[in-house]
């Protein structure tokens, strides 16, 4: 197999990735140029310094960045990250991924992210707090529920969200809870929002497996990542009758053939502070595991785990991208070659993005829905959703990840010549 030979560091570059796919996909849909051009531009990035003092006394600056890739479907839509390497070419690929993300599972939003450069595991909550509220109120005249819906992504949470919305509702002199998703419950939150993503790769896993005419009870499963995405699907999966078989985090990996106990796993994670030397399992090398035969894998971690480096040693059916950006374009063609059957992260992941939107719509009606409503929706818009996608696949004889793509731009480009440019 040839693929042509790029430097790792480019080849890892998300935003080179994005536009990869999306030039891809619009030279497929026979996309006019200018339009194209419209589409592959962010709309807004903003770029802010924040000041925060320190609990030793000592002031220091972060930055922080907010990009709105599209609001043509809706308000920008997307996490926050707090994260050592953030960059804005990551943030920027990131807020492209959540326009897609949302216009593959046609809710009415556009695509938006934010990052803060910052290691949390070295700050206290009263740093993170304050770095929070800092960076919302520099950003400020951006947000809101019409303008730009932020929600947590890598290394933020309900906590941090509580915070956003405080900081905002203090500015503009009430409370607006619908300004972020991913609240806690007592705030606006919604039922079976933490749950979402985690219980949307499950879904679409199962789809897939069908689809192939496999079961998901008995099937092993090998999951990157133990955090809100990668622990839910475990544990739901588990629930399911599926077989976790390798579980991997940073600093390592816990392997039993016959399938984890995911909610002991969860408990001697939190007495230990790790997955490894769990009792019913072997530790294994974080990098090893990666590779183990399996129906599914499903990393729920970081951009660019598989590369083109690594990509031929999966021994996967059916790969699920929890995370965002997981495999590299080069890495596609190899994943193709070996007939692995991708859901492409902005489908697979997107059942927190949905769920957002369900908690969106509950905050503005200030009416509260049931658990059971919000799984129940969840599950039929992303069971539509990869139905759809697969067929166009089929149709138009791409592969999954291109096809989500086409549709998703299909309805963007759609979106902007029905409103015309204004100028
Ligand atoms: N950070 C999540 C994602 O990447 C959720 C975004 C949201 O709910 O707005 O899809």
């Amino acid at each position: 197999m040839t693929t042509t030979a790029i430097p790792l560091e480019q080849e890892t570059n998300p935003w080179r990735a994005a536009e990869a796919r999306f030039d891809e996909a619009a030279a497929r849909l026979g996309l006019d140029n200018g339009l194209a051009k419209v589409l592959r531009t962010p709309s807004k990035e903003i770029t802010v310094y924040i000041p925060v003092q320190l609990d030793d006394g000592r002031l220091e600056v972060f930055t922080g960045y907010r990009v709105q890739h599209s609001i043509a479907r809706g308000p920008a839509k997307g996490g926050i990250r707090f994260a050592p390497d953030v960059t804005l070419d990551e943030v920027r690929a990131l807020a492209a991924w959540m326009t897609w993300k949302c216009a593959v599972v046609n809710i009415p939003f556009g695509g938006g992210k934010g990052g803060v450069v910052c290691d949390p595991a070295l700050l206290s909550e009263g740093e993170l707090e304050r770095i929070t509220r800092r960076y919302t109120a520099e950003i400020l005249d951006f947000l809101g529920p019409e303008r730009d819906v932020p929600a947590p992504d890598l290394n933020t949470n309900e906590q941090t969200m509580a915070w956003v919305m405080d900081t905002y509702s203090m500015h503009v002199r009430h409370t607006v809870t619908a300004v972020v998703t991913g609240k806690p419950l007592d705030l606006g939150g919604s039922r079976g929002r933490a749950e979402a993503t985690g219980r949307g790769c499950m879904i679409v896993t199962t789809e897939a497996l069908k689809r192939l005419g496999m079961r998901p009870e008995g099937a092993r499963v090998v999951i990157q990542g133990f955090g809100n995405v990668g622990g839910m699907a475990a544990k739901l999966m588990a629930q399911a009758g599926y077989k976790i078989i390798a579980v991997i985090e940073v600093d390592g990996a816990v392997y039993n053939p016959h399938g984890l106990n995911i909610p002991a796993l969860m408990a001697h994670r939190r007495e230990t502070g790790s997955i490894l030397d769990f009792p019913e399992a072997e530790n294994m090398d974080r990098d090893e595991a990666m590779f183990l035969e399996c129906e599914v894998l499903l990393p729920a971690a970081k951009e660019n785990v598989i590369t083109s480096q690594n990509a031929h040693r999966i021994r996967a059916r059916v790969l699920c991208e929890g995370a965002n950006g997981p495999t590299t374009p080069p890495a596609d063609l190899i994943l193709a070659e070996n007939d692995v059957f991708v859901i492409p992260d902005i489908l697979a992941n997107s059942g927190g993005v949905t769920v957002s939107y369900f908690e969106w719509v509950q905050d503005r009606q200030g009416y509260f829905w049931n658990e059971e409503m919000v799984n129940s929706r969840l599950e039929e818009l992303m069971v539509s959703s990869f139905h759809n996608v697969v067929s166009y696949a089929d149709k138009h004889k791409v592969n999954n990840r291109i096809a989500a793509y086409m549709l998703a731009i299909d309805r963007v480009a759609f979106a902007i010549k029905l409103r015309g440019i204004y100028a």
